[in-house]
């Protein structure tokens, strides 16, 4: 029995609306590798998702939108940043589906310009025929919930609907599902004949996918150490999140404690001067992918957790002998939308 048929014995009970072209491939970084001098360094593509241009949120979003559908919903609510990869790719569900979409963009970002609030993916929330609105405050989940709960209730009034995605560490983990059968699919391409791997590095921000992940493998058995690259919160903080969001996800699925706390490993030192923010690291990471592998990464989240995956390498946490695999989650539209601001001091 492949490892995602035994994960469905588990996730089958919850609904699901298939969106991610799946597998996604595992590739080599041979230059990579080479110019960082450490681990053999491997991609696991899911920039190649497909769905609304791919990322990570194709996989998150099948159950959320299975649960949508359940729900009997006919318009989606959704809040994020301005630039969110979760909202474009909610918004293109939506549309498929044929509900009405309304976004609430929370400037996340201070001092951004035009071209932030106009293109990349809010240009393509408006091709999906998405409607917006924005909430000032910038870091306050909370408050931004809060906000999207009240125009929940304006479209109820008017007999609409709604479907609410948010994001906060209460929420029902429906997000992590899709990324435990990410996990399910790595060890199925092991299984396959890709040789095993000595760790994998993932972005570690709503923590759907750190958490769907790391709950994924050790329910399927597998031990592989899992590295969580902060890109919001500081590590104490984001390890809180991993662990609570854990729990939340076995009481889901009802599969009892899986995941250990000494086995939620964040780091925080490629975060930069916060959410959205670079710094030399990002930078760097940006360059070596591009001239190196021919690879594009966002400055928000994928840039961040390869700067993670080159500097454990560096630091001796990850050796020379050892594969280590990175997730690319995404985020090619935010490219257009911060421009310039990419290649920092270049
Ligand atoms: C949302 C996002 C992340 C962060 O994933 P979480 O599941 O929210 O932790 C990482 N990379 C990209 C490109 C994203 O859009």
């Amino acid at each position: 029995m492949s490892k995602l048929d035994e994960l469905e014995t588990h996730l089958s009970p919850l609904p699901r609306m298939a969106l991610a072209a799946v597998p996604t491939p595992i590739e080599a970084m041979p230059r990579l590798t080479e110019a960082v001098g450490g681990p053999s360094l491997l991609v696991k593509r899911d920039d190649m998702t497909g769905f609304a241009t791919g990322g990570n949120k194709a996989r998150q979003l099948e159950y959320s939108m299975g649960a949508a559908i359940a729900a009997g919903a006919d318009m989606l609510l959704v809040t994020g940043a301005v630039q969110s990869n979760y909202m474009r790719t909610a918004a293109a569900a939506a549309a498929k589906l044929g509900m009405a979409c309304h976004l609430q963009f929370e400037n996340r970002v201070p001092g951004m310009d035009a071209g932030y609030h106009s293109n990349g993916n809010v240009l393509l929330d408006r091709l999906y025929g998405a409607t917006t609105s924005t909430f000032p405050v910038g870091e306050d989940e909370a408050a931004a919930d809060a906000s999207i709960a009240v125009i929940a209730e304006e479209h109820r009034a008017k007999g609409r609907t709604p479907y609410l995605l948010t994001l906060s560490a209460d929420t029902k983990p429906l997000g992590a599902l899709g990324y435990m059968r990410c996990a399910a699919e790595i060890l199925d391409q092991i299984a396959g004949g890709e040789p095993a791997f000595d760790a994998i590095v993932v972005p570690s921000g709503s923590a759907a996918t750190h958490v769907g992940i790391l709950l994924g493998l050790r329910l399927l058995g597998s031990d592989l150490p899992v590295h969580g690259i902060c890109v919001r919160r500081d590590a104490a903080a984001q390890t809180d999140r991993v662990k609570s969001i854990s729990r939340l996800a076995e009481t889901l699925i009802g599969c009892g404690r899986v995941v250990e706390d000494d086995q939620v490993i964040c780091h925080d030192d490629w975060l930069g001067p916060g959410y959205g923010r670079g710094t030399e690291s990002t930078f760097e990471a940006i360059a070596l992918a591009g001239r190196l592998e021919g690879m594009i990464v966002d400055p928000v989240y994928t840039a961040k957790s390869l700067a993670g995956t080159i500097g454990l390498s560096r630091a001796g946490v990850f050796t020379k002998g050892q594969r280590v695999l990175w997730l690319h989650t995404g985020g090619l539209p935010a490219v257009f939308a911060y421009g310039d601001k990419m290649i920092g001091h270049d």
